[in-house]
């Protein structure tokens, strides 16, 4: 009532967004039933927001079966689940919802599989807890790997487990249909997460959230006061019931501008572009015997010097001291890596080359210009997504 138009904007363009990524229709506000989406401040938020109405639906199912139970009886017994590649804010939402937050542990590609999950959960219903909430990664911060969505989908879905999904940088990248194999299982989520303000040139801050029912944020958030009645109830979603604060920012006019500005296809030639320049990265670091990859999906390559790990520390210290470029420090197997990312929409492959020639540089006075004369045998497995796969995808795309 305060702002009608603000709110219509953000219900089109969360519904542009939707169809732009190909989520499944229940997320979409314009679709028969009762879910949709937000824009939320950030994906730590989101992430939140997604756990206080995961626990909020926990106590009223199981009260339905055990009204014996208090609520607060119930509340001491939730537990959550991700992975140990999820990002900080994941552990945060578990603290501020005084929820145990088991991250779990991945695969030797960063991925959290299916059985590692089922196996957590029997264990603590044993004890008898309850599992609540799991956030599955659709790009981790570490090595953006892609947990195996349509593994954890299934068991969510049978324990009666809120799954939210945090896509927060690579959700982006499912503008482009090549990639839409790596949320395969989506439609088993509750509530999904990108950040348009990483990746998708919005500027900060701009969180979209969708929740295949919003009856779960309402039920969670809903405080009704005298000031805030109105006689349109039901005509539009009261987004003041699916967020903490009460006022709102209009966030939706920045993303109609970027999509009307970029399109669909300006969009996708954005993030084809980066993963691009990321490639061309990754194969200079592969070419030169010293270093080695772990890791390299879309815009973010890892990489290492070979042998002791005071290397690499050193070459990050080095480049850090110099401010020409910036990296910031990752783990990835025990071993310390080299975080590279291609974050501007502005770089181009001369700022690529520019920053290679900073590491050879650097790599220079710490091991020397021929330190291997061959290539040495590789230590470390990569993880890679599929290329061939989404060129074929591409490919087929095209032809239709
Ligand atoms: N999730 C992932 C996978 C991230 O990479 C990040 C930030 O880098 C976040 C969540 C936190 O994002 P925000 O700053 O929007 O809270």
């Amino acid at each position: 009532v305060a702002s009608p138009a603000y709110t219509e904007l953000e219900v089109a363009m969360m519904d542009w967004l939707g169809k732009l990524l190909d989520l499944p229709e229940e997320f979409l506000n314009c679709s028969e039933g009762p879910g949709g989406g937000v824009i939320q401040g950030s994906a730590s938020e989101t992430t939140f927001v997604a756990l206080l109405a995961a626990k909020e639906k926990s106590v009223r199912d199981i009260r339905k079966f055990h009204p014996e139970l208090s609520e607060a009886e119930i509340k001491g017994k939730l537990v959550a689940y991700s992975s140990n590649q999820s990002n900080s804010s994941v552990e945060k939402a578990g603290l501020l919802g005084s929820m145990p937050m088991r991250l779990l542990p991945s695969d030797e590609k960063g991925q959290l599989r299916g059985e590692t999950l089922l196996e957590a959960i029997q264990k603590d219903k044993e004890q008898g807890l309850i599992p609540c909430y799991v956030v599955a990664n659709l790009g981790t911060t570490p090595t953006c790997s892609f947990d195996k969505l349509e593994e954890l989908g299934p068991i969510c879905q049978k324990e009666n487990i809120w799954l939210h999904v945090d896509a927060a940088y690579a959700g982006t990248a499912f503008s482009c249909p090549e990639y839409r194999y790596l949320m395969k299982g989506v439609e088993y989520a509750h509530s999904f997460n990108f950040n348009p303000h990483k990746w998708m040139l919005v500027n900060f801050d701009c969180s979209a959230m969708w929740v295949k029912d919003a009856k779960y944020l309402v039920e969670a958030f809903n405080v009704e006061r005298i000031y805030l009645q109105d006689q349109h109830k039901g005509l539009a979603p009261e987004y003041r019931h699916w967020q903490i604060s009460l006022g709102r920012r209009f966030r939706a006019l920045k993303l109609w501008f970027v999509l009307r500005i970029y399109g669909v296809e300006g969009i996708q030639k954005h993030v084809r572009g980066q993963i691009a320049l990321a490639k061309h990265f990754e194969d200079l670091v592969r070419a030169d015997p010293r270093f080695e990859v772990c890791s390299s999906n879309m815009g973010l390559v890892c990489f290492r010097l070979r042998g002791d790990d005071g290397l690499t520390v050193t070459l990050l210290e080095k480049i850090l001291e110099r401010k020409n470029i910036y990296v910031i420090a990752g783990h990835f197997q025990n071993y310390h890596v080299i975080r590279f990312a291609i974050c501007s929409r502005l770089t181009e492959k001369k700022h690529i080359d520019y920053a290679w020639n900073e590491f050879c540089s650097q790599a220079n006075e710490i091991v020397g210009i021929n330190k291997y004369e061959t290539k040495a045998e590789k230590k470390l497995p990569t993880i890679q997504i599929d290329n061939a796969r989404c060129q074929k995808i591409t490919d087929n795309e095209k032809s239709k």
